[in-house]
């Protein structure tokens, strides 16, 4: 394999799609562009302003909240109000509800509490509905409707020292109390859309993926989808044959690689030994993460790639040289590539769809359908790269270069903002002890214990992947940080305390921890073609996540809750 001439390869395309403007070429969905983030399910209802007080209070109902919820109420505290701007529980599933959304992590692994909530995934790679009604059961089952609130925002986190509570101010004037706040709002929830020049004079029908218009009957229409991420190669396969024409703007093309969707066979389903889920979801990590084991149980397009995630995730311990792992992806992409070559009938239209970049520089994508696409004559492959995207757009057409092409209905299947919490983005202001801003105490950047929570923030704790662990299989990470927090919460309970915080001294060593261990994915990312994993091309120098890996960091979390770490917390009555 010339590796020399594939360098040369994937530099040139990198080259033609990096843009000047970085990461400030997007549009945000708020003022005149506000509409692309409006909640098309739930019509807004209004409340009185809520004044009470609750023992937790949860910012997120995805995943991450919905299993602190539970976690919470399985460690027997009392009231918990559960909180988003959505009209109901589900996170990304709430939002996301395009035709052919289903989550590429296999189901099995993926949805969490399978076996509290009694039930079993039909597909392997489930869709979006039956998630989102999954974590509408949960919600159910650990009773979290009870003090539930929707539709609304925090807009202030203040610490009372006096009464040991926080105070929570929402932009729907409530001036709530909480003994515990637990902050699990999500990454990649903000839609965004491309600065396309004259985007604002288009008169046709448009709208974001993530905010899906099932009124708008795409039949007999021209549709433009802009975008073929994980999104894009979705749903483009669904509405290709229902519009009269379909015209996708490609900018990168994604790696297709084989999806292999199959019922869950029953009998299977039948023969399942109480903690068969904890144990698959071990395995899975395990395996992504290229801890020792000897079992891929799962065996899918995740378990086969390990070592070219650990570029991205841990960026260590993959146990090949460099070269050795460079060869090993080219393999892979080399592969990738040649199922597009096969699939597609068109030679130029194949030639557009090969990725031409290492495996982990954008999100791989798994799909079935997603290249026959092309092979449809209603539908029309433009590929942006040359000019960086869409040229402008009209009153009704989409430009590329000097081509323009007339649609009824624009589609952006363009992403998200990238993934930040309110509290470290400065959108949802935290005071702490003696009103101490929480990023005045995160000036030089984040100081937590695990993660988890900082000195002067009593009772606040983060979930993400922040000086904590990351996994493609997020929720799986989310499950442990709930556990962990609901372990320090009935902790405080057993000591009858009210106030829990790490001391100065454990988060400066958890500090520390991470400084020395952190990845370096900078040199891996700084030659991947642009886009949201290396912040469009300029990756930020410093990680911040744990480079042992989860395994090692849940393990070492188990230790710490088991063997002493306890007393790394100040415990105040
Ligand atoms: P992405 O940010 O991954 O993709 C955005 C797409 O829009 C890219 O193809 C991008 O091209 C394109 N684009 C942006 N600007 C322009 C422009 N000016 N002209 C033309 N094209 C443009 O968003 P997705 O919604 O696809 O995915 C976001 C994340 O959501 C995924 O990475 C994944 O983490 C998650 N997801 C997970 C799924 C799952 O099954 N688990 C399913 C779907 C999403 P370019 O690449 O050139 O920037």
């Amino acid at each position: 394999m010339d590796l020399q001439a594939l360098r040369s390869k994937y530099k040139a395309e990198r080259d033609r799609r990096i843009r000047p403007d970085g990461a400030t070429q997007y549009q945000r969905t708020t003022g005149e562009f506000g509409y692309y983030a409006t909640d098309p399910y739930t019509p807004r209802t209004e409340r009185e302003p809520l004044t009470d007080r609750v023992e937790a209070l949860v910012i997120g109902g995805g995943f991450g909240g919905l299993l602190t919820g539970a976690r919470l109420r399985q460690a027997g505290v009392g009231s918990i109000r559960m909180l988003d701007e959505a009209g109901d529980f589900g996170g990304t599933w709430y939002w996301n509800r395009y035709p052919g959304i289903h989550c590429d992590i296999e189901s099995t692994v993926y949805m969490p509490l399978l076996e509290e909530v009694g039930y079993v995934p039909k597909w392997r790679y489930a869709p979006g509905e039956e998630i989102r009604q999954h974590a509408v059961a949960i919600a159910e089952h650990f009773g979290l409707y009870d003090d539930a609130v929707f539709q609304t925002r925090v807009t202030e986190l203040r610490w009372d020292d006096e009464a040991a509570e926080w105070t929570v101010r929402t932009d729907r004037g409530d001036v709530m109390r909480a003994r515990w706040v637990i902050v699990s709002s999500g990454t990649l929830t903000q839609p965004k859309l491309p600065g396309i020049p004259g985007i604002e004079s288009f008169r046709g029908h448009t709208f974001h993926t993530s905010r899906w218009d099932s009124g708008y009957d795409l039949a007999g229409k021209r549709v433009g989808v802009v975008g073929t991420g994980a999104t894009g190669i979705q749903v483009i396969p669904q509405i290709a044959g229902t519009a009269e024409h379909l015209y996708v703007f490609q900018r990168t093309p994604t790696s297709v690689d084989v999806r292999d969707n199959r019922p869950i066979d029953p009998e299977w389903a039948a023969n399942l030994e109480p903690g068969w889920q904890q144990k698959r979801m071990d395995n899975f990590l395990a395996v992504v993460t290229g801890a020792e084991t000897d079992q891929d149980m799962v065996g899918d397009g995740w378990t086969s790639t390990p070592a070219l995630q650990r570029t991205f995730l841990v960026g260590t311990g993959s146990g090949l040289s460099d070269e050795e792992l460079e060869e090993a992806d080219a393999v892979k992409m080399d592969e990738i590539r040649a199922r597009v070559a096969t699939v597609v009938d068109d030679p130029a239209t194949a030639e557009l769809l090969k990725p031409w970049y290492r495996y982990m520089c954008k999100r791989p994508g798994f799909s079935d359908l997603y290249l026959q696409t092309f092979n449809r004559p209603d539908v029309t492959l433009v590929d942006t790269a040359d000019v960086g995207g869409i040229t402008r757009m009209t009153e009704n057409e989409v430009v590329v270069g000097e081509t323009a092409y007339p649609v009824d209905c624009v589609i952006f299947a363009t992403g998200f903002e990238v993934g930040v919490s309110g509290v470290v983005s400065g959108t949802l202001p935290v005071y702490g002890r003696d009103g101490l801003p929480l990023l005045h105490h995160w000036a030089k950047g984040p100081r937590t214990l695990h993660g988890f929570y900082s000195h002067g923030f009593p009772n606040l704790f983060h979930l993400g992947s922040m000086q904590n662990a990351a996994s493609v299989n997020f929720v799986h990470v989310l499950q442990e940080q709930a556990g962990h927090i609901a372990a320090v919460v009935a902790e405080a309970g057993k000591r009858g305390v009210q106030r829990v915080e790490p001391t100065a001294e454990a988060e400066e060593s958890w500090v520390a921890t991470i400084r020395e261990t952190a990845p370096d994915t900078f040199t891996f990312q700084a030659e991947c073609t642009p886009g949201y994993y290396n912040n469009e091309g300029r990756p930020r120098p410093v990680s911040h996540s744990y480079g042992p890996g989860p395994v090692v960091f849940h393990e070492l979390l188990r230790r710490w809750r088991t063997e002493g770490g306890m007393d790394e917390v100040l415990w105040n009555a």
